[in-house]
């Protein structure tokens, strides 16, 4: 029931994704996942408590400048290590974490593994990583085939994904809540700001309907058809 989304230039991700992942527990979840660009995709994820996520991650192989987490309040499939976010697609090119709901992934499900894409897991979550290969597998730069995927999804949804070898976080939102963080070392994205109040309190929400692109110095607000649009830069004014 939380994501957190990171994109700087140290070696800090790892920890950035987790002290967000603790910072969102409040929300009520089952299970917890963090995926890393490092540049190569990494995921680890794990059903049960965040320190058990934390106590299964490697600690000093966890680099990269880019990385998402999750934590699950499960809807589609138990909680369980092959459930918990993030998902992936066949070639491990993306990886994708969800709050909310699919409502039309049975029959996405069904016309994907028609194709032959095998499922690893019982969530409605996976078919956006299976929808985004098939079309990377057409040509589409990460971008486009993200928001390819996000037109045949119908339901709820906050969704963030990362790609092998770039440096960039994409989101969109429906329903479900997206925060963004302008930091000073790097951008952030979250369900809510608590995730990352410690490193930045200069935030834009995000509408629904709306995308983004987060790189370590720019955030680009886009709506469905693509034109960029002027986002208000709020400052929190947080007393923890
Ligand atoms: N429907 C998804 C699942 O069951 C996401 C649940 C959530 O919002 O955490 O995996």
């Amino acid at each position: 029931c939380g994501i957190i989304g990171y994109v700087g230039s140290g070696d800090e991700t790892a920890d950035i994704l987790m002290s967000g992942l603790f910072n969102l527990e409040y929300r009520g979840y089952d299970s917890a996942g963090i995926a890393l660009i490092e540049p190569s995709l990494t995921m680890y994820k794990k059903a049960g408590e965040v320190t058990e996520l934390e106590r299964s991650l490697p600690s000093d192989t966890v680099r990269g400048a880019v990385g998402i987490g999750h934590t699950r309040w499960s809807t589609h499939g138990a909680p369980s290590d092959a459930n918990a976010h993030p998902h992936t697609d066949c070639n491990g090119d993306v990886a994708v974490v969800h709050n909310g709901i699919i409502e039309n992934y049975q029959e996405l499900r069904a016309e994907l593994a028609d194709s032959g894409h095998e499922f690893e897991s019982e969530t409605d979550t996976e078919v956006v990583p299976h929808l985004i290969e098939s079309f990377l597998e057409t040509g589409a730069n990460p971008e486009h085939a993200f928001r390819l995927a996000i037109d045949r999804i119908d339901g709820s949804y906050a969704i963030a994904a990362v790609f092998e070898d770039t440096e960039a976080v994409y989101a969109v939102r429906k329903h479900s809540p997206l925060v963004l963080g302008l930091g000073e070392d790097g951008n952030y994205l979250a369900s809510d700001v608590p995730a990352f109040i410690a490193h930045t309190d200069r935030v834009i929400y995000l509408e629904d309907g709306e995308f983004v692109r987060l790189t370590e110095d720019e955030v680009v607000v886009t709506n469905t058809t693509g034109d960029v649009l002027e986002k208000t830069v709020d400052t929190i004014d947080w007393d923890p």
